[in-house]
């Protein structure tokens, strides 16, 4: 079984991560990141990888989407702030 929503989070975590060269990025940040945006998304759980395939499709295209960005850009913003590791905080936005 498979949550989609963690495979997209995943991958657009890295991806927004390219934008913000400032950001910490350990382990730790990157922990508080996905962390901060998948209690604030919705699960989606597929059984199948073609299902897999075709939710993931079915989010790209849905509201959840918009709201993810939306969700992990918050979580950069706030971790990037406050790094649990020490390192120093950054405005990102
Ligand atoms: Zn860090």
């Amino acid at each position: 079984m498979t949550n989609v929503t963690w495979e997209v989070v995943q991958r657009d975590y890295e991806k927004l991560r390219a934008q913000f060269p400032r950001f910490c990025g350990c382990d730790t940040c990157r922990g508080d990141v996905l962390v901060f945006a998948l209690n604030r998304l919705s699960p989606h759980y597929v059984s199948t990888r073609q299902g897999e395939v075709l939710t993931e499709l079915n989010l790209a295209s849905d509201q959840e989407r918009a709201k993810l960005d939306v969700i992990l850009l918050e979580a950069f913003r706030k971790v990037g702030l406050a790094p649990r590791c020490g390192a120093k905080p950054v405005q990102l936005m």
